[in-house]
């Protein structure tokens, strides 16, 4: 049975919400406060979570920027801005879906369904572990001395596997001052990341380059 991690501060929403998504055979926990939703998903077994936006205590992108620093974990954002930058922003965040508020709880738990379908079909990624809070990473086994910069390429690559990250939605994740560099120095990072990421596994260097696009993270 799927375990789902509701957070929504609206009482009436939070408890309509729980109730279709009972119905429709989930386990249901549900939380609050934005502050407690990071400890909740260290130490529960979530299969998915919904994250209301805009929350008391920390609010839904923060949350989801430190989320995807260590996990996959399938994210349904739910929102009441429509505008697009927060929308398109949930999104470029690692957000596998969005439903944007008022919504049918109908709806919602169709969109569930296919996300938990989605993910389950997902390849992970062999031996690669990241801890974000140290910045730390191992790969089958080996620990990677990462710089900051590589640490958060690796995880912006490693929690989209196979999907192409062009160089700005690269240059969005490793700089948190959202400054500009050029195109040369995100590919000197990387060129950086694939040395040390082939140190571990000779002659296999899992991030494949697409010319005039991008980089991604594949692996065999
Ligand atoms: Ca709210």
């Amino acid at each position: 049975m799927n375990r789902i991690l509701l957070v929504e501060d609206e009482p009436k929403l939070a408890a309509l919400v729980g109730d279709y998504l009972r119905v429709g055979g989930y386990v249901v926990d549900h939380w609050v406060d934005g502050l407690a939703v990071i400890p909740a998903i260290r130490q529960g077994q979530y299969d998915l979570m919904l994250l209301d936006l805009m929350l008391p205590g920390r609010d839904g992108l923060d949350i989801c920027r430190e989320l995807r620093g260590f996990s996959r974990l399938p994210l349904i954002m739910m929102t009441a801005r429509v505008d697009e930058i927060d929308r398109l922003l949930g999104l470029e965040l690692g957000a596998d879906d969005y439903i944007c508020k008022p919504f049918s709880p109908r709806e919602l738990v169709a969109r569930v369904k296919a996300v938990l379908r989605r993910s389950g079909e997902q390849p992970c990624n062999p031996g690669l572990e990241l801890d974000a809070r140290a910045f730390q990473a191992r790969y089958r086994g080996v620990a990677l001395e990462l710089t900051p910069v590589e640490f958060r390429m690796l995880a912006a690559l490693a929690v989209r596997p196979g999907q192409v990250l062009s160089r700005d939605q690269l240059m969005n994740h490793i700089y948190q001052d959202h400054r500009v560099v050029a195109d040369r120095t995100v590919d000197s990072h990387v060129k950086n990341l694939r040395r040390k990421l082939e140190a571990v596994t000779p002659g296999h260097d899992p991030i494949r380059s697409v010319y005039g696009v991008g980089y991604s993270l594949e692996f065999e």
